[in-house]
């Protein structure tokens, strides 16, 4: 009977394997602790193939489902991802509730997980008659602080926020330069502002707010959090979540592939001798930027693991973040001779790597990341300390938390010259000043990450208090 079913959650997913992978690692440990099943709801504009391996890769416990497609032709060419995203949501409600009852018709479905440009699609779990909403924020806290605070300094600050004298300072945070900002809020008259502060002030309709962080890489945020105002959503704090394989995805494989290659690669290396470069998902650099990494990287005579993809100037940031796989040959783009020259201490990877492998790889000692929060996550639970080289989204903020706050990353100066990045990855590498602080500050916390995880950690506690509020059956 219905009484003893399997507990069972929906949970709408936008676009981005950054969004995708954390939510299903929350699936997984939600069925492995709880004997809970999951559905995840992914938007048809994202059906990329590593998006689909990676579902159809997924325990049987947790099903998918890919929603209608959306016409969002009628929106602005330039409309940046978080109003795709947002618009995306908004008009998939009907669809979404009609999607939801009939869950409800079959499953014991106790609660609706949404991510964080997800937060309209609550209505569609309200007039689905879902008992529960939570809001899961993919990032980090000093990012949600801004967003729950984002509805007030919409009116406290009238001018844009790379134009502050002063940083921005928010209860138990790092002070953020303004430049630093999140940035689809850094330019007012965009559609994608008006949608944070939408969403900032949607986030308060949460039951509770799920974050992907842990208190030991921002104490203070996580105390100030843990008390929140009347009004806002309790907050709990169940990662790091990250990537973890299940067997015969890969390794096992018979034909030879780039990621077993870039493994065996790593297998040839010394401990601790490779610096990894990635940035992310989605992340490309100009065309300029790229030439000085890789004549940097060169010059710091550190060994070097790096993923290409093409410059960003082709155009492709945004059609990235949609499908991961790079469309030209990014090679094509290195300074004369770079490829020769380095093949002895580097391995070029166009467009994805095994991250998570790569970064628990013995031979793996530093990683050059555009700081997007999953990467960061997956660094410190592998003990691997970070340059930083932000690019979009929350990424700058999350450089400056890491670096000011944390110590647990060394940012490449604005200007991006080859001595300064040379110099920045070698003291990260084997520096005996700041860069022997930040390592050593990166295996403290990577102690307190992975303590969080365990049986009685308090990762595992916070999740255990949410979904003990499901067991007295629908509310
Ligand atoms: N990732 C990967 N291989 C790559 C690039 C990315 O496995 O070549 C994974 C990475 O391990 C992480 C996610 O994709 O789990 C990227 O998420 P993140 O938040 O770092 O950045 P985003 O892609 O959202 O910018």
């Amino acid at each position: 009977g219905a009484a003893a079913a399997a507990m069972h959650v929906a949970m709408l997913v936008t676009p981005g394997m950054g969004h995708l992978i954390p939510l299903a690692e929350l699936a997984k440990r939600l069925a492995a602790r709880h004997g809970v099943t999951s559905t995840l709801l992914t938007f048809a504009s994202t059906a990329s193939a590593t998006q689909r391996e990676f579902l159809a890769s997924l325990p049987p416990a947790i099903e998918s489902v890919s929603l209608p497609p959306v016409d969002l032709s009628d929106l602005p060419a330039d409309a940046a991802i978080e109003t795709l995203m947002s618009e995306e949501c908004v008009r998939l409600v009907p669809a979404l509730t009609a999607i939801l009852s009939g869950i409800r018709e079959r499953r014991r479905l106790v609660a609706f997980v949404a991510d964080l440009f997800g937060a309209d699609s609550f209505d569609a779990a309200r007039d689905a008659g879902v008992p529960r909403r939570y809001l899961f924020f993919p990032t980090n806290l000093h990012a949600l602080t801004l967003l729950l605070h984002l509805p007030d300094l919409d009116v406290s600050i009238p001018g844009e926020f790379r134009d502050l004298d002063e940083p921005v300072r928010l209860p138990g945070c790092v002070p953020i330069p303004g430049k630093d900002i999140l940035m689809p809020l850094q330019d007012k008259s965009r559609a994608c502002y008006g949608w944070m502060v939408h969403h900032g002030t949607r986030y308060r309709d949460a039951d509770a707010i799920l974050v992907n962080s842990f208190d030991a890489v921002e104490p203070d945020a996580a105390r100030v959090l843990r008390h929140p105002k009347p009004g806002v959503p309790p907050v709990f704090p169940i990662g790091p979540l990250i990537q973890t394989h299940c067997a015969g995805d890969d390794d096992a494989a018979a034909p030879p592939s780039p990621r077993a290659a870039c493994l065996d690669w790593l297998d040839r290396q010394p401990d601790r001798s490779v610096i990894f470069v990635s940035f992310g998902s989605g992340g490309a650099l100009p065309t300029e930027h790229m030439r000085e990494l890789a004549l940097g990287l060169e010059l710091s005579g550190q060994r070097f693991l790096w993923v290409v993809r093409s410059p960003s100037d082709e155009g492709e940031v945004s059609a990235n973040y949609y499908d991961a796989e790079t469309k030209k040959n990014p090679f094509g783009y290195l300074p004369e001779g770079f490829v020769e020259r380095t093949k002895e201490v580097g391995l070029l990877v166009p467009s994805w790597a095994p991250q998570t492998k790569v970064l628990a790889h013995r031979a793996t000692g530093g990683f050059l990341t555009h700081c997007g929060w999953n990467s960061v996550l997956e660094s410190l639970v592998h003990g691997v300390p970070m340059v930083a080289w932000p690019l979009f989204a929350e990424q700058r903020q999350n450089a400056v938390m890491l670096t000011e706050g944390a110590g647990a990353a060394i940012r490449v100066p604005e200007s991006k010259g080859k001595e300064k990045i040379a110099a920045v990855v070698r003291e990260m590498m084997v520096g005996e000043g700041r860069g022997a602080a930040v390592r050593a500050k990166v295996a403290e916390l990577q102690k307190m990450a992975t303590d969080g995880l365990r049986d009685s950690g308090a990762a595992t506690s916070a999740l255990d208090e949410v979904v003990d509020k499901w067991t007295g059956g629908e509310k």
